[in-house]
C-alpha cells in the first residue's frame, strides 16, 4: 500500500480526499501498538439450576477483569490455582462464551464473533497448554502435528511445507530428521517444543500460554522460557503467560497482573509489582519466592485458610476472610480499582484514603 504523500497535490483535487483516507488510516494502523484489550471481562458458569432447569447459581470464575497488552509485549498473570487466569485465557480466545464485558483484539471488538469469524482468526491468536503430554495427537508424527493448520490456513504454498516446518522445528531446537516421529518418541521439554513449534508456524500475533511449563524440570523449564522469548524477539508475538510460578513470570513479563478469585487485584509494570508489592495477597504471595542468598531471611506470610469457592464468594473485598489487614469496610464494599503509582493498580481499600476516613 502506497503512503506517498507527493500523491497530494492542489491540482489533484478530485484524488485527495481518498489519498488523505488511505494515509490517515495507514498512520493509525503503525500509530496503534496495543494488541488486546480486554475490558471489564466476565466469564460465568451455571453451578446450579431450578426444578424447571432455570439457572439459580453461578460461579463467577472471571470478573470483571481489564488490561491492555502491546505488540510483542507479554503479560503474565499470576494467582493461586482457582482464581480463574485459565478460565481468563481462554475466554479470550473465545473457547469459552463471554459473559461480559469486551474483547478488542487489533482493534476490531471480536467479543461477539461467531465460530466461523473466529476459525478465520484463530491463525492469529494461539494457545500452548500446560500438559504437553495430552495436547498432542499419538497418531500424528510430527510434520503432521505442526503442518496441520499450516495446510489450513494456507501459511505456504505445498510444495514449500515441509521444508517450512523443518525450518520452524529447527528454530525451536527440534531436529529435521524429528519429522517423521511420533510424540511418543519425546521427552516433556521436547512435546512442549513441537508444541511451540504448532503455535509459531501459523506466525501468530498473540499466544496465551497456559502454565506452559509448570509440568516440565526445573532444568528444562529454562531453556522453554527462553525459547518463547527468543520467539517473541523474531516475530513480535505478544503473550499472556499465565503461571503461579512467580520466578518465571518476573523472568518473562513486561506487565504483570495479579488475579484472586476471578478479579485482578494488582497490576502493572513488573519491576514494579516485584520491587512494591501493594495489594495484601500479592504481598503474601511474593513473600513465598525463594530468595538465592542464604544470608537472606525471608520472612514469609503464609495465607490463612483455602481460597474460598468463586461460587459464593465473600461479600466486599473477595480477600477479606484471609487479608491481615482486614478492616471493617472490606467486609462490605468491593474495593474500587485505583492507580496508586503511575501505571501501577491496585484494588485495596487500604489505599484508598477517602474511605479509610470515613
Ligand atoms: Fe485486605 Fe481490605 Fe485490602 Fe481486601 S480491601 S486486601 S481485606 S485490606
Amino acid at each position: 500500500m502506497s503512503t506517498n504523500n507527493s500523491m497530494i497535490t492542489p491540482d489533484s483535487v478530485s484524488s485527495v480526499e481518498p489519498v488523505v483516507e488511505e494515509v490517515a488510516g495507514v498512520q493509525a494502523a503503525e500509530k496503534s501498538d496495543v494488541l488486546l484489550e480486554v475490558k471489564n471481562l466476565k466469564k460465568s458458569f451455571v453451578v446450579g439450576t431450578s426444578f424447571f432447569g432455570k439457572p439459580t447459581k453461578y460461579l463467577r470464575a472471571v470478573d470483571d477483569v481489564s488490561f491492555t497488552l502491546k505488540r510483542g509485549k507479554t503479560i503474565g498473570i499470576v494467582g493461586e490455582s482457582g482464581c480463574g487466569k485459565t478460565t481468563m485465557g481462554r475466554t479470550i480466545l473465545k473457547l469459552h462464551d463471554v459473559t461480559g464485558g469486551r474483547i478488542i483484539f487489533d482493534g476490531e471488538d471480536i467479543t461477539d464473533y461467531t465460530r466461523a469469524q473466529m476459525r478465520a482468526l484463530r491463525q492469529r491468536m494461539q494457545i500452548i497448554f500446560q500438559d504437553p503430554y495430552s495436547s498432542l495427537s499419538p497418531r500424528m508424527n510430527v510434520g503432521e502435528i505442526i503442518g496441520e493448520a499450516v495446510k489450513v490456513h494456507g501459511i505456504v504454498p505445498a510444495h514449500e511445507q515441509k521444508k517450512y516446518i523443518q525450518d520452524i522445528m529447527q528454530k525451536c531446537g527440534l531436529q529435521s530428521h524429528f519429522y517423521d516421529r511420533y510424540p511418543h518418541e519425546f521427552s516433556g521439554g521436547q512435546r512442549q517444543r513441537i508444541c511451540i513449534a504448532r503455535a509459531i508456524a501459523l506466525k501468530p500475533e498473540l499466544i496465551i500460554c497456559d502454565e506452559p511449563v509448570s509440568a516440565l524440570d526445573v532444568s528444562i523449564q529454562a531453556q522453554i522460557i527462553n525459547l518463547l522469548k527468543d520467539m517473541q524477539k523474531e516475530m513480535n508475538i505478544a503473550y499472556v503467560f499465565i503461571s503461579h510460578d512467580l520466578s518465571v513470570v518476573e523472568h518473562i513479563s513486561d506487565e504483570v497482573g495479579v488475579m484472586y478469585l476471578g478479579n485482578m487485584v494488582e497490576k502493572g509494570p513488573k519491576d514494579r509489582i516485584f520491587a512494591n508489592p501493594l495489594h495484601p495477597y500479592t504481598q503474601a504471595l511474593f513473600s513465598a519466592i525463594p530468595v538465592p542468598d542464604p544470608e537472606t531471611k525471608m520472612q514469609r506470610r503464609i495465607l490463612k485458610g483455602d481460597i474460598p469457592s468463586p461460587s459464593n464468594p465473600p461479600s466486599g473485598c473477595k480477600f477479606h476472610t484471609r487479608c491481615e489487614r482486614c478492616m471493617e469496610i472490606c467486609k462490605t464494599k468491593v474495593p474500587t480499582v485505583r492507580e496508586v503509582e503511575p501505571e501501577h493498580f491496585v484494588a485495596c481499600h487500604l489505599y484508598n484514603e477517602d474511605e479509610n476516613e470515613g
